[in-house]
C-alpha cells in the first residue's frame, strides 16, 4: 500500500512459488525429473566421470550439479573421502537460508486491515512473529496475513501467542482466523540438516570455494547459499545455477561414462 516502508518493490508468484519449478520441469523430457530418488552418494569413478547413487539406481555423469543447501548435502549425501577437508568443513557449516524459521499463515474472510488503512506489514518484537506481511491473493481473495517466527518458538502455546500478537497489531478482527497454517522449516528433512540451529555464519554464503568444481572437477554447487549475490533468495539460486551450468559446459572430459 502507498507509504508502506516495509514491503520494498517485489514480485509474487500468484499461483505459488512452485510454479517456477513446475514450469521449468514441464520443458524437460519425461522421466528426467525423479522426485522420489534422493541422492545418497556421489564419488569420482576411477574410469572417469562421477557416480551418483540413489536408493534404487546408480548413474554415471560427466558433471553433477548439487542444487541442495551445502550443509544438507553433507548431511544426506556420502561424498566419501574424496571431498577436500576444507570444502567439507565449509559446506557443513554454511547456514541454510530460512532453515530455522517457521512460517505462519492466518487466513481471514476479508482483508479487514486494509479497511482500517493498515498495510498488513509489521516488524515486531512483542510476540513469536518477527516480520509480517499481507499475503492476500489478487483483489484481497483469499485474505491472509503471514509472519515468520523462530522455529524454536513453536510449542504448545504457539497458536495462542500468534493470534494474541495479530490482535495487538491489527485489531480485534485478527483474533479469530479461519485457519492458521504453521510450517516449521527446520523440521523438513529435505530442507534443513539436523544441525541447522547451530549454523550461524552467514558470511560463508557465496564463499569462493563454491565456485571451484570439486571431486577433481565435475561437481558443481548451485544452491542459493553458494551465490555471490542475492544468496538466500530465489534470484541467488538462479544465479548460482547459471554459474554451475556454464562451468559444466566448459568441462573438457568427453563421454567418460562410456568407459
Ligand atoms: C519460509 C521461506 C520463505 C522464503 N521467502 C522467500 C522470498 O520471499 N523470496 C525469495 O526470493 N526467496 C524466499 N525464500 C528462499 C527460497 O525459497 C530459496 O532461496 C530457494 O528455494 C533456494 O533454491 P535452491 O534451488 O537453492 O534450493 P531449494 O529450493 O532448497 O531446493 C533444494 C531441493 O533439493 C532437494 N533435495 C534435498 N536433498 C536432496 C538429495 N539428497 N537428493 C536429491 N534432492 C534433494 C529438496 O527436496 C529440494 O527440492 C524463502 C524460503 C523459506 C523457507
Amino acid at each position: 500500500m502507498p507509504g508502506n516502508l516495509i514491503d520494498t518493490p517485489a514480485h509474487r508468484f500468484a499461483p505459488g512459488a512452485d510454479a517456477l519449478a513446475r514450469a521449468l520441469a514441464a520443458d524437460l523430457p519425461a522421466d528426467v525429473v525423479r522426485p522420489d530418488a534422493p541422492v545418497t552418494a556421489i564419488s569420482r569413478r576411477t574410469a572417469g566421470g562421477l557416480e551418483v547413487r540413489t536408493p534404487s539406481s546408480v548413474l554415471c555423469a560427466e558433471d553433477v550439479v548439487v542444487a541442495v543447501p551445502p550443509a544438507l548435502a553433507l548431511a544426506r549425501i556420502d561424498f566419501g573421502s574424496q571431498m577436500s577437508p576444507g570444502l567439507a568443513r565449509l559446506a557443513r557449516t554454511t547456514p541454510v537460508w530460512m532453515g530455522t524459521v517457521a512460517k505462519v499463515v492466518a487466513r481471514y474472510p476479508a482483508p479487514f486491515w486494509r479497511d482500517a488503512g493498515l498495510a498488513g506489514a509489521a516488524v515486531s518484537r512483542t510476540g513469536p512473529l518477527r516480520e509480517l506481511h499481507d499475503m492476500s491473493g489478487p483483489g484481497g481473495r483469499p485474505a491472509a496475513l503471514f509472519g515468520f517466527a523462530p522455529a524454536q518458538a513453536v510449542g504448545p502455546d504457539f497458536e495462542q501467542a500468534v493470534t494474541a500478537q495479530l490482535t495487538r497489531l491489527f485489531g480485534p478482527a485478527a483474533a479469530q482466523p479461519e485457519t492458521l497454517h504453521i510450517q516449521n522449516w527446520s523440521g523438513e528433512p529435505w530442507t534443513a540438516p539436523p544441525t541447522v540451529h547451530h549454523l550461524t555464519d552467514y558470511f560463508l554464503f557465496g564463499h569462493p570455494l563454491y565456485r571451484q568444481p570439486a571431486l577433481e572437477g565435475g561437481l558443481h554447487w548451485a544452491a542459493t547459499e553458494t551465490a555471490t549475490q542475492y544468496a538466500g533468495h530465489i534470484e541467488g539460486a538462479l544465479a548460482a545455477a547459471e554459474r554451475a551450468v556454464t562451468a559444466a559446459l566448459t568441462t573438457k572430459e568427453t563421454n567418460p561414462c562410456s568407459r
